[in-house]
């Protein structure tokens, strides 16, 4: 069995900085002999990703910004990615948002606006990026989402966004059955909780990731680096048969009950 990704083209969405779990992912397919597509949100994010690529041992990486709330933006990102690469084999869709002030107190109190913000972006996002990904992706492929236990079960402050997880997933599922056709897979990873940027907008993270270390059965919070790993596991032909599945990476935590 080949496990090798040389030949291969991958585009990652959302990386912000080296913590990002993006990163991790776009780490463990460059390993893996990838080359790298970065979108980033818009041009704050340019220079980091542009200086996070540069770390990598090959220069062939491409850079497009794409904020996955405009629909010109997305069409017109991945039309250029076809111009200039012709086919790409996969996807890691590693993208999120939700109002800060919308991430503690009572889900209840959420306001219409953050509601649809937050679905916009963390869940309908993936159903445009997926249309969109499937034109450039002709050889069939993989798509890679990621997600999180607060939208199978309640965690404490995490609100609007394990809503729109609950979305994400389901958006997931009916994308894989849809683009199972074109032999394109569609799974998420369900990361445990890890300090990124986007995670320290939850209220009270840290005892989150107390709790894991004293919990789950690893005992220790999970890196993006062992996120990473699965996902290239995802992109790769070792898992030709799953499609439409959600692997939770999160030191076994999902696991317990209360
Ligand atoms: P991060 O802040 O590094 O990444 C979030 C990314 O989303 C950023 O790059 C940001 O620019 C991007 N983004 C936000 N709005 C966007 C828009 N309109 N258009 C394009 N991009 C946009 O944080 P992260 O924790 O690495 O998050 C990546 C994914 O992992 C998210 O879906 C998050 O919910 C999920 N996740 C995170 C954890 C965790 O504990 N960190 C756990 C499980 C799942």
């Amino acid at each position: 069995m080949n496990f090798s990704l040389e030949g291969k083209t991958y585009v990652v969405m959302g990386v912000a900085n080296r913590r990002s779990i993006a990163w991790g992912i776009a780490q463990a397919l460059h390993d893996a002999g990838a080359r790298l597509i970065f979108t980033y949100a818009n041009e704050r994010f340019e220079k980091p990703v542009r200086d996070l690529a540069k770390t990598l041992d090959r220069d062939d990486s491409l850079f497009y910004e794409c904020d996955v709330t405009d629909d010109d933006a997305i069409n017109t990102t991945f039309e250029n990615i076809k111009n200039d690469v012709g086919v790409i084999h996969g996807l890691a869709h590693c993208i999120a948002f939700a109002n800060r002030d919308e991430l503690k107190g009572e889900f209840i109190d959420t306001s219409r606006d953050g509601f649809l913000l937050a679905h916009n972006i963390s869940a309908f996002s993936l159903a445009a990026v997926s249309r969109a990904a499937k034109d450039v992706m002709t050889e069939g492929g993989s798509i890679v989402t990621l997600t999180y236990l607060g939208g199978e079960r309640v965690v404490e402050n995490y609100n609007v966004m394990g809503v729109a997880k609950a979305s994400l997933d389901a958006t997931m599922k009916y994308a894989a059955n849809d683009l199972g056709k074109y032999g394109i897979r569609v799974n998420a990873i369900s990361a445990g909780p890890i300090r990124t940027l986007s995670a320290k907008g939850v209220g009270d993270f840290n005892s989150i990731l107390q709790e894991i270390s004293e919990r789950a059965p690893l005992r220790k919070p999970v890196t993006q680096e062992e996120v990473g790993d699965v996902a290239y596991f995802l992109m790769s032909n070792l898992s030709r048969g799953m499609t439409g599945e959600i692997l939770h990476v999160d030191s076994g935590y999902s696991i317990l009950g209360r």
